[in-house]
């Protein structure tokens, strides 16, 4: 099976994993997509869903690794590949002089980002009426995983020793939504300068399109190198049924922002992450990503994972062939516009680990010309 397909299949449909233990901790709760235990196949590091009901049914399953982490993913009984698993961070067993372990403070993300959320609390999540619907920002709060805020003190420690310790090479810095009109830049901005005064280290920030685009050149002189700002769902009437909070914030302003925001980053360094799966049409997500493709904007297309404890723990993930039938065209676009998830300096369109898209555009490149993509 091509590995595009299988990563493809695996993110889908999550694995069962005979050992549990395999693979250092995985991610639980927290923001954006989890649920998920770091894989590589094939030289690409995934992030695969093991946590999810979804995963607890999938065909697919790994055998327990032998003692360097290497393993067997297979199906109906079939060995399909070898699958290698990430080893656990030497900077997890850290803790700062007051007493909080660095994973607290920031954690690995695949193999060799380092991700936090500096707000672990959000406008959005605070009411039942207004919060994103696949969200889990609290859950980790809530289990003692995390802490509500890093200081930027805390996370230039961290940043520091994971380049020194573990070498991670971008950082993604996330963030819940604060009150106010900046929506998180201004944090996000203190928390860069910070790392970039402890460690060279390229770093992606994500929050909601601030008020004032004057904040693009000041986040990205205090340090950050790219930007996402997430539409997750695209299209407008499905946004308010399943983001009622954060879709005040309309398309159009996302617009106005990636507009402004380009010119400042560079093309291919300001970033969207897009939730396939949640109800968009395959046709108006690939309309939204040529839309921003000619803005110069990435278009990260993830599968959906239902998140276990959120309001949409039950809902399905996006089968393999509608990943598919949007991946593939989209690698083509990416290509044809010369944006590629390699020369983005940081962040997840970088690490690429939630989608397999970063696949299919290695598969655009390898045999363009020759009339079909794996
Ligand atoms: S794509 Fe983003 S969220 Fe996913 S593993 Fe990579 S850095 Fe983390």
């Amino acid at each position: 099976m091509p590995t595009a397909q299988l990563i493809n299949e695996l993110q889908s449909y999550g694995v069962r994993l005979v050992d549990p233990k395999a693979g250092h901790e995985s991610r639980r709760g927290g923001a954006g997509p989890s649920d998920h235990k770091a894989m590589t196949i094939d030289g690409m590091t995934v992030m695969v869903p093991v946590h999810t009901a979804p995963a607890f049914a999938s065909p697919y399953f790994i055998e327990k690794p032998d003692e360097l982490g290497r393993s067997r993913v297979g199906r109906d009984g079939v060995t399909l590949g070898e699958v290698s698993f990430p080893v656990r961070p030497r900077f997890y067993d850290l803790a700062t002089a007051d007493g909080i372990p660095y994973w607290k403070i920031a954690v690995l993300h695949s193999r060799d980002v380092l991700a936090t959320t500096v707000l672990q609390t959000c406008i959005r999540y605070q009411s039942r009426t207004k919060t994103c619907r696949f969200c889990a920002i609290g859950q980790s709060l809530a289990a003692g995983r995390t802490v509500e805020r890093k200081t930027p003190a805390q996370l230039a420690e961290v940043a520091k020793a994971a380049v020194e310790l573990d070498g991670v090479s971008h950082m993604v810095m996330t963030t819940g939504t604060p009150p106010g009109q900046d929506r998180g830049a201004s944090i996000l901005a203190e928390s860069a300068a910070a790392v970039k005064a402890a460690v060279a280290l390229p770093i992606q920030g994500q929050c909601e399109p601030p008020d004032d685009d004057g904040w693009f050149a000041r986040m990205k002189e205090a340090g950050l190198d790219a930007l996402g700002m997430h539409l997750e769902v695209v299209t407008p009437e499905l946004r308010a049924r399943i983001m009622p909070g954060k879709s005040q914030v309309p398309v159009e302003r996302y617009f106005e922002a990636f507009a402004a925001a380009v010119p400042v980053f560079g093309r291919g360094q300001v970033s969207t992450y897009i939730l396939a799966g949640l109800g968009d049409a395959k046709e108006a997500i690939l309309e939204t990503s040529e839309r921003l493709i000619s803005l110069g904007v990435y278009p990260f297309v993830v599968p959906f994972v239902p998140i276990s404890g959120t309001p949409l723990e039950s809902h399905p993930p996006p089968q393999p062939a509608f990943m598919h039938d949007i991946l593939r065209p989209l690698a083509l676009m990416l290509r044809a516009a010369g944006l590629r998830a390699t020369d983005v300096k940081a962040g997840c369109g970088k690490c690429g680990a939630c989608s397999a898209l970063s696949t299919y555009e290695r598969g655009a490149e390898e045999v363009v010309g020759h009339g079909a993509v794996a």
